[in-house]
């Protein structure tokens, strides 16, 4: 089916953009000190993989050695508070560091990119012609694991999806090397007044401690199983101006669990790898049903509603993401999803209900209109048989149906019962999520029984 171009929408391949030189557009801002450095010198500490042949750090402080014997004393003055580790002093510096690139952080992208592809010439092919889009969501990934380098959970929470995103990106293990010295480069270029040796070493310290297992994680994966899967889309139907249903079948089998998402490449917009959640459990035929919403000045968002048609071929990356039922807790399930974010908890519903035991289930399902709440007939049926399950349309702006809850998700959900036993899900927009989660933790919820997938990076 043919597609009418939305409102605004660009061109279906954007112009090649000239990057292969740092971008003549950087000037210096006014709190940048160091001289403009167009070829990137090496960092100044190597970026050593710990635990394989790191030695011991000078930063790192003094060796532990035997207490000495306290004497004593009636009333010990209080024990100063303990230094902070090396890896939450790297954490914190490149949270630090990064929040001062702020606006530059395009400029800071080209020339990330410029530098990696001198150093790696064949990371060029990854990229598509305009390149700051695709490296500055590149960089905000890996800068986001690279601050979370003193909490293990977290780090390899967001380090998986990494991984796999690389994969599919066509990013091998021995390319990371070449991706960490153009990172120090470019923020030895951006990082102003405040990048100085320590920051410097902070940084390579951060990255190596984030990159070493990326690269083990990339190594072991790349024996497992292939990054790509080909597709064909079969079926595309506008569903409201900025909203469409799109049926793909892939060549093979995707592995995937309910409630997973997959990256996906478009033929109109090459290596421009989003994430999309499957709308319903995995099915014996592998057919994936995606919704997706066209966002406001969005490259390929837009080009899905808009210029996708059948037949087009697509490339499929593996699955990932963190919603999920695991067999593990019986406790009764709390779900909010927002527009499109309804897919993955439809999928993990009609998953449910092959169970033999399902859990009870509340979802709310939430958007400003009533166009917004796509698959809420869809859940309604599945209630109807189904007597765990319970749906709660939300609507912000008008709602007809009369079983429809007013106001907003997280108002919604507060409003309608004591959640704090309850296993949660929650998926759609970061706004969203964020707002939900923090009602829900006011209200007792406790953190770690919150699973999330934002549906933007
Ligand atoms: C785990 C996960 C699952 C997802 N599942 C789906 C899905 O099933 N269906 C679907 O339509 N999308 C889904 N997304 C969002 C999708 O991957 C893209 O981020 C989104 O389509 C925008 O891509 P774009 O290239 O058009 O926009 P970009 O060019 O990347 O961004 C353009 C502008 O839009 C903003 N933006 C990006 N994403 C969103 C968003 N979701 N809402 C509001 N503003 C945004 C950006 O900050 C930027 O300002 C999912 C995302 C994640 C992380």
């Amino acid at each position: 089916m043919s597609a009418e171009p939305l409102p605004g929408d660009g061109p279906a391949d954007p112009a090649p953009a000239p990057f292969l030189r740092p971008s003549p557009t950087v000037r210096p801002g006014p709190r940048r000190l160091a001289p403009v450095r167009p070829v990137p010198a090496p960092p100044t500490t190597p970026m050593v993989r710990p635990g394989r042949h790191a030695a011991p750090d000078p930063d790192d402080g003094p060796a532990p050695s035997a207490a000495p014997v306290a004497p004593p004393a009636p009333a010990p003055p209080a024990a100063p508070p303990a230094p902070p580790t090396p890896e939450a002093d790297a954490a914190r510096r490149v949270r630090e560091a990064w929040e001062e690139v702020g606006p530059q952080v395009d400029e800071l992208a080209d020339w990330f990119a410029a530098l990696l592809f001198s150093l790696d010439p064949g990371s060029r092919a990854l990229f598509p012609a305009r390149v700051t889009e695709p490296a500055r969501r590149l960089l905000r990934s890996l800068v986001l694991a690279m601050s979370t380098v003193d909490r293990p959970a977290d780090l390899a929470a967001l380090l998986e999806p990494l991984v796999r995103e690389h994969r599919a990106l066509g990013l091998r293990a021995e390319q990371y090397e070449a991706l960490g010295v153009a990172l120090i480069g470019a923020m030895r270029r951006f990082g102003g007044v405040a990048w100085d040796d320590a920051a410097e070493h902070a940084w390579v310290r951060a990255f190596s401690l984030a990159a070493g297992p990326m690269e083990d994680a990339a190594r072991a994966a790349g024996d497992a199983a292939p990054a790509l899967a080909e597709a064909t889309v079969v079926g595309h139907r506008r569903v409201g101006w900025d909203l469409a249903v799109l049926h793909v079948a892939p060549d093979r089998p995707v592995p995937h669990r309910a409630g997973q998402y997959l990256t996906v490449e478009i033929p109109q917009r090459p290596r421009m790898w989003r994430a999309l959640s499957p709308v319903t459990a995995p099915r014996p035929d592998g057919l994936l049903e995606f919704h997706v919403r066209a966002v406001e000045g969005g490259w390929v968002s837009r080009a899905m509603v808009a210029h996708t048609a059948t037949g087009d071929r697509w490339r499929l990356g593996p699955a990932s993401g963190r919603l999920g039922l695991g067999p593990r807790s019986d406790r009764e399930v709390l779900m909010v999803a927002g527009g499109t974010g309804g897919a993955p908890v439809l999928a993990l519903c009609e998953d449910m209900a092959r169970w033999t035991r399902p859990r009870p289930c509340t979802v709310f399902l939430g958007g400003r209109v009533p166009d917004d709440l796509v698959v809420l007939d869809r859940l309604r049926a599945l209630a109807e048989v189904q007597p765990w399950l319970a749906v709660a349309p939300v609507c912000e702006d008008d709602p007809l149906d009369p079983e429809t809850l007013p106001g907003t998700l997280p108002d919604a959900v507060v409003r309608s019962g004591d959640w704090s036993g309850h296993d949660v899900l929650l998926s759609g927009s970061p706004g969203m999520i964020r707002a939900t989660a923090q009602a829900l933790l006011v209200d007792g919820v406790p953190l770690d029984r919150i699973a999330y997938d934002p549906f933007a990076q």
